[in-house]
């Protein structure tokens, strides 16, 4: 028999959850305004809101903490996450920000200008958001297979490149200040982009002159992808393969609370260097001096780590490995969800799940809230209340598929949590039957909704 793989680490230090009751968990969720981002920590059994900034440190990372540098200028850490960054990426120009939307308003603040259009694959919320806040488009041109949750596609982040060229041919090159392709794609369900696929979106980018920018929250989750699925890259190492897709690239924003494998923190890099002397500016206003841009140096030590080990391969097989035994339990089920799995989270198509559900009432989020009733456990709507209104119409807008997300953090949970979670759920499943009503929006904020709004069953009007 093949030896199945396991965590590549043991655990030294733990943290209790409490288990609640049925009733309890009613009463809080409606304190919260059925909206789970209002919950407490303690009011949750089992979180999978997020995989950001929920990851545990390795020991050697909290051993990096205690050397980090404080110095407000010049910190040595500093310089020791620009040389790791630099390692890994092959970027010359860093700047430090305290979270990834952090690096995109300091370079957005750079790039994006009233009217541009921002061609990519699939803009995660916070992307898109600040190309939205400054009156700009994000035109969205992944491959129409990323929309079918049960098609096999093994690299559903691909941009579709007639679409891409479409953008570019109809608009004039001034309105269009980069590309940018996010790895893993977040919104299409933590799917893969294909090294062909960035190499083709360079060369058409090269070709009108567009620069390409790379969202890379989840760059080596893509790259560990890469090196399974994809044709020449079966011996090459997870770090090679990176350092090759950041080629392809003029710069990159971080948000490092995912495969930075660190609490907190964020960075742009870049190979030009009139857009590394912008963003400084920036970066000064918004964040703080270059050299440590919102960070601690304590945690710009912890993520020089985190960076070398988010990119082992042991790891990254047994935090995906993770992530598609969850899946399997789901589909074993009988529950749809994206296929194939993706890196960080699976996302159940809630639309199947809850057929009596009207898209009026919120049929992700009326799921969501279901599974926390059912077991304490916190998952996320990918769905209409977080593709937000119409900037222009103020319409609700009904993406393509409704996902109910549930987001693993790095070497947090073991197998016998995720157990439980597909035990819930599958009870949930059972009885979707009785589940008619949704719920309605009370209060909402005018951009991205999702993180404080109000609602109330639909059924109590
Ligand atoms: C999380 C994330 C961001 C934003 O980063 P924060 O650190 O949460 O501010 C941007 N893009 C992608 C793809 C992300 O997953």
């Amino acid at each position: 028999m093949e030896i199945p793989f396991a965590e590549p680490y043991k655990i030294k230090m733990v943290e209790p959850i409490y288990r609640s009751t049925r009733s309890e968990r009613e009463q809080w969720i409606r304190d919260a305004n059925y909206n789970l981002f209002n919950l407490r920590s303690e009011q949750v059994y089992i979180d999978l809101l997020t995989d950001s900034g929920t990851g545990a440190m390795s020991d050697s990372q909290w051993a990096a903490i205690m050397t980090g540098d404080e110095s407000y200028a010049g910190s040595s850490s500093f310089f020791r996450l620009k040389d790791t960054v630099k390692k890994i990426f092959g970027f010359d120009y860093f700047l430090p920000t305290h979270q990834g939307r952090a690096a995109e308003n300091v370079l957005f603040s750079v790039l994006v200008r009233e009217g541009d259009l921002v061609p990519g694959n699939s803009h995660f919320d916070t992307t898109k958001g600040h190309i939205e806040f400054r009156k700009a488009t994000a035109v969205d041109c992944t491959i129409r297979e990323s929309f079918e949750p049960e098609n096999l596609h093994p690299f559903k982040g691909n941009v579709d490149l007639d679409l891409l060229r479409e953008v570019l041919d109809n608009h004039p090159r001034e309105r269009i200040p980069f590309i940018i392709l996010t790895l893993t794609c977040n919104s299409s369900g933590g799917q893969p982009v294909s090294m062909q696929n960035m190499r083709e979106v360079k060369a058409l980018a090269d070709h009108y002159k567009i620069p390409l920018i790379f969202d890379s929250a989840r760059f080596a989750e893509n790259a560990w992808f890469i090196s399974q699925r994809e044709t020449g890259y079966e011996t090459k190492s997870i770090r090679e393969i990176v350092m090759e897709m950041f080629t392809y690239a003029d710069a990159m924003t971080m948000s490092s609370k995912k495969d930075g494998i660190v609490n907190i923190g964020g960075f742009i890099a870049t190979r030009r260097k009139t857009w590394y002397d912008q963003a400084c500016t920036f970066n000064i206003m918004f964040e703080g001096f270059v050299t440590y841009g919102g960070m601690a140096g304590r945690d710009m030590n912890a993520l020089a780590v985190g960076l070398e080990e988010g990119t082992e391969a042991e790891y990254l097989t047994s935090r995906i490995g993770q992530v598609q035994y969850l899946g399997e339990q789901l589909t074993a089920h009988g529950i749809t969800v994206q296929q194939p799995y993706g890196g960080h989270a699976i996302f159940v198509d809630a639309r199947k799940f809850l057929p009596n559900v009207k898209k009026e009432e919120f049929i992700a989020q009326t799921l969501c809230i279901e599974l926390y009733l059912e077991a304490g456990i916190r998952a996320v709507e990918v769905g209409t209340i977080m593709a937000d209104r119409d900037p222009v119409t103020r319409e609700n807008r009904y993406p393509k598929l409704e996902f109910m997300r549930l987001a693993i953090p790095r070497r947090v949970y073991t197998q016998l949590h995720l157990d439980v979670v597909a035990v819930a759920l599958k009870n949930v499943f059972n009885r979707r039957a009785t589940i008619t009503a949704g719920y309605q929006i009370v209060q909402e904020a005018p951009i991205l909704r999702h993180f404080t709004v109000a609602l109330a069953p639909a059924d109590k009007k």
